[in-house]
C-alpha cells in the first residue's frame, strides 16, 4: 500500500482513513484465492451486457459489484471461437498463440480434407476437421493453467464447455479433466474416461432430452422484443422460448438448458474434486456456449436472447451459491470470446438499414470461376480454398510461381473492387505490419488483421468485410447471425472481475482480453517468465492498494 506524503499535521489522520479504506477491500494484502473460476459466455457482446446489465439479479448483478470493464476488446479482425478463446487464458493475441480461426486451409495436406481444426489432432489418423480428435497441439502458448501446474504440481487445471475448443483454449496442453458435448453428451479426451462427475451429468442430460420440457416464462420486460421478424427459409423468429420436445438433443444444446448443464457439470467436478481445497490454487474454465447458438439461431433483439440472458444471470446465481455454500475461497473472471451482430432482416428494421447479408458473388467458389477465366487458368482441384466469404483466402498449389502471382493480384484486386468488402491484404502486407500497440479502439483495420495473422496458417489473402455486411448469404435454420468481423460489435466484451469482500469499480477505458492472464498471474502472486504476454496486469484494488503487485 503507498501511502501518500501528507504533512505531518493531518498524516495520522489520513493513515487512519486509508487504513479504514482497505480494510475493507484489502484485495491486494488477501491471501492468493484458492480457486479461479475462468467464465467465457459465447457470444456475449459489450452491446448485449450493456442492453442486459440492469435487469441482472444473479450471478451477473454479483459480479457487476467486482471490478467491471465494459469495454474489454477480443482485438483481432478474427473475431471467432477458437480464436477468442485462445486469448483469455494466455494473455497472447492469435498472432501469437497461432490460433488465427476456428479453421484454415492447408492446400499442401496429403489427406484429402485440406482444411485444418483448431483444435484437432493433425497427426492422428482418424481425425478430420469435421470430426477431430480433439487437442491442443496447435496453440502455440501456455495457458494460466499451465503455469500454475509449473509452479504448484499439485494444481488442478479443469475445463468444461459445449465446445471441445473452447475446453482446450481455455485449459491448454495440460488439462487434468476437460469435457465437452460430442453426439448430444459429455465427452473427453481420446483415450480418456469419464468421471463420475460426468457420467451423472450425461444421465441427467439424457432423462431432460428424452421428456423434453416446457418452454420458459419470459420476464414481462422482455415484452418489447417479443415480435416476429421472418429471415428467408429460417422462418418467423423472435417469439420463441425454447420449448423441448422429446429426443431434441439439437433443441436441449441450442438453449439455456446447455449452459445449465455445463454450470451443473462444473459444479459436480467441484465437488468431487474438491477444487479451491486442495495443496495448491485451482484453476476451472467453463465457456457458457448457448448464447452463442442462440445469437447464430436466432439473433440478439428476439425474445430467444431476452431468455437467455435471464437464464445465463439465474444459473451463474445458482452456481456462485453453490461455491459459497461450499466455503471455498474463489475469484471469478467473466469475458466473452467474441461478440456478435443481429441478424440483418431485423437490423432493417430497428434503423440499420444498411445491414444486409453478403453477395453470393464474393463466395470463394464464385471469385474462383471469375478468375479463372478471366487469366484462362484451369487446374485440378479448388483454385481458392476457404470457410465461406470473408477471412482467410488460400490459393491451389497446384499453381505455377507465374500462375500464382497472376491469381494474387487478380484476386486482391477483385476483392478492393467489391463495395461490400471493406479490405483486402496479401498475407505479405501483413507479414510486413508490425503488431499493434496502443489502444485496441484507434487500431487500423490493419492492425487487426495483423492481430490474428500467423505467416504459417493464415490465408494467402485475409478480406474484411464491411461494418453490418452479414456472411451468411442465405438464412438457414439454426444459422441466420453471426460474428467474425473486424468491427467493434464483434471485437467488444465485458471483462469482470470477482471476489467475495473487494471494493468493486468501473473502468470504462478499454482494455484487452491478453490482460486477463497477467492480472489472474499477479492476483495469484504466480510468477511467469518475462514477455509471457501481451496483455499487461489490471489493477483491481480500486483503492490504493495494487494487485498489480506496483
Ligand atoms: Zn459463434
Amino acid at each position: 500500500m503507498r501511502v501518500p506524503a501528507f504533512a505531518p499535521l493531518v498524516a495520522s489522520v489520513a493513515a487512519l482513513a486509508l487504513t479504514a479504506v482497505c480494510s475493507t477491500s484489502a484485495l491486494a494484502e488477501d491471501a492468493p484465492p484458492r480457486l479461479i473460476v475462468a467464465v467465457s459466455v459465447d457470444q456475449l457482446s459489450a452491446d448485449l451486457f450493456a442492453q442486459y446489465r440492469s435487469r441482472f439479479t444473479g450471478g451477473l448483478a454479483r459480479l457487476q459489484q467486482g471490478a467491471v470493464f465494459p469495454s474489454a476488446y477480443q482485438g483481432h479482425a478474427a473475431t471467432e471461437t477458437c480464436p477468442g478463446h485462445s486469448t483469455l487464458l494466455t494473455g497472447v493475441r492469435p498472432a501469437r498463440s497461432g490460433i488465427i480461426a476456428n479453421n484454415w486451409f492447408d492446400p499442401g495436406l496429403t489427406r484429402a480434407d485440406k482444411r485444418v481444426y483448431c483444435s484437432e489432432d493433425i497427426n492422428d489418423p482418424a481425425s478430420t476437421s469435421g470430426n477431430p480428435v480433439v487437442s491442443a497441439q496447435f496453440l502455440k502458448v501456455p495457458t494460466l493453467g499451465e503455469f500454475m501446474k509449473g509452479q504448484w504440481p499439485q494444481s488442478r487445471n479443469v475445463a468444461v464447455s459445449a465446445k471441445d475448443r473452447a475446453v482446450v483454449m481455455m485449459g491448454g496442453h495440460r488439462i487434468d479433466e476437460g469435457y465437452w458435448i460430442k453426439s448430444g453428451a459429455f465427452a473427453t479426451f481420446k483415450g480418456g474416461t469419464l468421471s463420475p462427475a460426468a457420467l451423472a451429468e450425461n444421465a441427467a442430460m439424457a432423462k431432460v432430452i428424452a421428456k423434453g420440457a416446457k418452454p420458459y416464462a419470459a420476464p414481462a420486460w422482455c415484452g418489447p422484443r417479443n415480435r416476429a421478424v421472418s429471415a428467408g427459409k429460417a422462418g418467423a423468429l423472435g417469439t420463441g422460448r425454447f420449448a423441448l420436445t422429446p429426443k431434441d438433443g439439437d433443441g436441449f444444446r441450442a438453449s439455456p438448458r446447455m449452459d445449465g448443464a455445463t454450470l451443473d457439470l462444473a459444479s459436480r467436478l467441484v465437488k468431487d474434486l474438491q477444487l479451491g481445497k486442495g495443496q495448491a490454487p485451482d484453476l476451472l474454465s467453463v465457456s457458457l456456449s448457448a448464447t452463442d447458438y442462440i445469437g447464430h439461431g436466432t439473433g440478439h433483439e428476439g425474445l430467444e436472447m431476452c431468455i437467455q440472458m435471464t437464464e445465463l444471470d439465474r444459473s451463474l446465481g445458482a452456481f456462485f451459491t453453490q461455491l459459497d455454500k461450499a466455503g471455498i475461497d474463489y475469484a471469478v473472471m467473466l469475458s466473452a470470446d467474441h461478440g456478435g451482430l443481429d441478424m440483418p432482416e431485423r437490423l432493417d428494421e430497428q434503423a440499420l438499414p444498411r445491414a444486409v447479408r453478403v453477395d453470393p458473388a464474393l463466395s470463394l467458389a464464385a471469385l474462383a470461376k471469375d478468375i479463372g477465366t478471366v487469366l484462362g487458368i484451369s487446374i485440378e482441384g479448388p483454385l481458392l480454398y476457404g470457410d465461406g466469404a470473408g477471412g482467410d483466402v488460400y490459393l491451389s498449389r497446384k499453381l505455377t510461381p507465374a500462375q500464382r502471382g497472376l491469381v494474387l493480384d487478380a484476386l486482391v484486386a477483385k476483392l478492393r473492387s467489391h463495395p461490400q468488402v471493406a479490405a483486402a491484404y496479401a498475407a505479405g502486407e501483413l507479414a510486413a505490419t508490425p503488431t499493434p500497440s496502443g489502444s485496441p479502439q484507434d487500431w487500423t483495420l490493419r492492425d487487426r488483421a495483423r492481430a490474428s495473422f500467423d505467416p504459417a496458417r493464415s490465408g494467402d489473402v485475409v478480406v474484411l468485410l464491411d461494418r453490418a455486411v452479414v456472411p451468411i448469404p442465405a438464412a438457414g435454420k439454426g444459422y441466420v447471425a453471426t460474428h467474425g468481423s473486424p468491427w467493434d460489435y464483434d471485437r467488444r466484451v465485458p471483462l469482470l472481475f470477482w471476489r467475495k469482500g473487494m471494493n468493486g469499480f468501473e473502468q470504462p477505458a478499454p482494455v484487452e482480453t491478453v490482460d486477463i492472464a497477467p492480472t489472474l498471474a499477479a492476483l495469484l502472486k504466480l510468477k511467469v517468465p518475462e514477455g509471457s504476454f501481451d496483455g499487461r496486469c489490471l489493477d483491481l484494488d480500486g483503492g490504493a492498494a495494487n494487485t498489480c503487485g506496483g
